[in-house]
């Protein structure tokens, strides 16, 4: 079995890929320090696989620490780097440990690799680098634009200094970045799925928290946006779909087949939809009435935007298989199995 590192393994996207590389026959290495995820999670995984996955408690900026799970964990093939703080809003009330610790983590990780022969990165980057775009869908040659949020500036950061890195003449590394859209939904077996730490930022943990009657009511942020209902759009694809594409991601950097040293797919199902589909989806899916006001817009909100997703499916083969209402529905199951 390759070993493959997952960095951020215990969190909500990284749970989900360290179960499908697994399931696809690879060895998973978690490191994660737990700064925004929880321990549940290790058994939830342990669950769904019958076995336990080698976990690292260690924060992946920590160079020292990071250097010392290569040397404990010899012949990783790959690394995955999901490890980062991801919550938009939170960025612009810290922007400094953002920067820290999104461009922290890449740059102990960039510097020990090579410490171990190791060349083979995924990277998790995200739609978000687009800024507001001229036209949609977004293609990844559509240029980027000033990102709305020190977040967003991260993750064009670590794009950059990925390109710059592999640019070097006695460079060995190559990277596939994977722009993700917005990930929503849970495993099947409802045993891993998001975790949001206190009131959720996004939308659909928002949703499914309002229906199990945590939340009082959801509050859509605008409806006098230039978009069919006035709502925002965007393309919501299943966690477990957006896991599978790391896998595919992994194989092609160990196959040689990438075809340059920096390569870049957006991973999104293709497909717009406004707030308002997404409620009105969750409440068929669900069979649950959802009690929603209508707000002010949210600061920072990109009025639409969704992938142009056919460069992953010619060139990786990579298509997403899960609806919205299934997407929903998973969200929902996995809702009704946390306490309140
Ligand atoms: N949204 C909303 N109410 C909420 C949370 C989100 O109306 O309580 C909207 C938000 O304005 C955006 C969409 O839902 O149009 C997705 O937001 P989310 O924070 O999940 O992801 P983002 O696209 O901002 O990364």
């Amino acid at each position: 079995m390759k070993k493959i590192l997952v960095t951020g393994g215990a969190g909500y996207i990284g749970s989900h890929a360290v179960v499908e590389l697994y399931q696809a026959g690879y060895q998973p290495v978690i490191v994660d320090n737990f700064s925004n995820s929880e321990e549940s999670v290790l058994a939830g995984i342990e669950s769904i696989l019958g076995v336990a996955v080698p976990t690292y408690r260690v924060d992946c900026a920590d160079e020292a620490a990071l250097r010392g799970v290569f040397e404990a964990e010899p012949n990783i093939a790959g690394v995955i780097h999901f490890a980062a703080f991801k919550a938009v809003g939170e960025s612009v009330q810290k922007p400094l440990a953002y920067f820290q610790n999104n461009v922290g983590s890449l740059l102990t990780l960039l510097a020990v690799m090579p410490e171990f022969g190791v060349e083979n990165l995924v990277f998790s980057s995200s739609c978000t680098v687009y800024g507001i775009p001229d036209a949609l869908p977004v293609t990844e040659a559509t240029p980027t634009k000033p990102a709305s949020s020190p977040y967003g500036r991260t993750k064009q950061m670590c794009e950059e200094i990925i390109h710059d890195v592999s640019g070097a003449p006695d460079n060995k590394l190559r990277t596939i970045l994977l722009r993700y859209f917005n990930p929503i939904g849970a495993h099947d077996s409802a045993k891993i799925g998001e975790l949001p730490l206190g009131v959720p930022n996004n939308l659909v943990p928002f949703i499914t928290q309002t229906a199990a009657g945590i939340r009082e009511k959801l509050t859509i942020f605008g409806n006098d946006y230039d978009t069919p209902d006035g709502t925002n759009i965007r393309d919501y694809i299943h966690v477990v779909d957006l896991a599978k594409a790391h896998i595919v991601a992994v194989q092609r950097l160990l196959d040689h087949k990438a075809d340059e040293t920096v390569e870049t797919f957006n991973v999104g199902t293709g497909n717009g939809n406004t707030v308002l589909d997404v409620v009105q989806t969750f409440e068929k899916a669900s069979g649950q009435k959802l009690n929603y006001v209508i707000g002010p817009r949210r600061p920072g909100d990109v009025p639409a935007i969704y992938a142009d997703a056919t460069k992953a499916e010619q060139v990786l083969g990579f298509k997403t298989e899960t609806s919205l209402a299934d997407s929903l529905a998973s969200a929902w199951k996995w809702q009704q199995t946390l306490k309140k």
